[in-house]
């Protein structure tokens, strides 16, 4: 892959994109879709990976830059994986058609009532997809982060689920334990050391 140093960050989200923005080298020049008002496409993968390939090819076509998306979500092992791929709406329904984090928090606090601690283990995954100008190559890298899901929200930094999510080893949620902390061991924070070691040396493998 060619040597990026120009890239649009391919999300509507505020909060990814101010993880994505801390922790990509500081050489690369970031743009935001805010800038060209563009719509996330519909995201109808199967995976992670699938729905981030969807998305960064689906921005680079719209603006011909070079791009980076995220999807990403929570994976509750007592609730065989959910909300897995549907994080971002899974408190959404007919009558609520853009369900908000606290609607998801709610939904998630209720769907593990009465389940104990030591049964409330989750990860978040991260797939991050890069596309080049034109499309000519895609490349995925992915992260995750094993935690459990707290019995009440705690804390006011980030985003999403963060409020619920203590990572292994901390007795503090993401929310609680602010980005320092959050950018040295998240999902993302992996993905996107993958692939800042891919975008430093590009040629390698080939
Ligand atoms: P996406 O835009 O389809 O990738 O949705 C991702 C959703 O997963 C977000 O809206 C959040 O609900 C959740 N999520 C992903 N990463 C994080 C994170 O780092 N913290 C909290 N929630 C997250």
């Amino acid at each position: 892959m060619k040597k990026i140093t120009i890239l649009l960050i391919g999300t509507n989200n505020k909060g990814k994109l101010k993880e994505i923005r801390a922790l990509l080298p500081k050489y690369i020049k970031t743009l935001s879709t805010s800038k060209f008002n563009l719509k996330s496409p519909r995201e109808n993968g199967k995976t992670f990976e699938d729905n981030s390939i969807i998305k960064s090819k689906y921005f680079s076509k719209k603006t011909n830059l070079s791009c980076l998306a995220d999807d990403s979500g929570l994976e509750v092992d007592i609730l065989n994986g959910q909300p897995g791929i549907h994080s971002a709406r899974y408190a959404s329904d007919k009558q609520n058609k853009n369900a908000s984090d606290n609607d998801n928090n709610t939904k998630l606090l209720t769907e593990l009532a009465g389940v104990p601690d030591p049964e409330r283990s989750a990860q978040f995954c991260c797939a991050l997809a890069i596309v080049t100008v034109g499309q000519i190559e895609t490349k995925t890298f992915k992260g995750t982060c094993r935690g459990r899901i707290s019995k009440s929200e705690t804390g006011k930094h980030g985003f999403g689920y963060d409020s619920l999510f203590i990572p292994d080893g901390y007795s503090q949620s993401f929310a609680e334990l602010g980005p320092k902390t959050k950018n040295l061991i998240s999902h993302r924070a992996k993905a996107l050391s993958k692939l800042a070691n891919f975008l430093n040396n590009p040629y390698e493998g080939r």
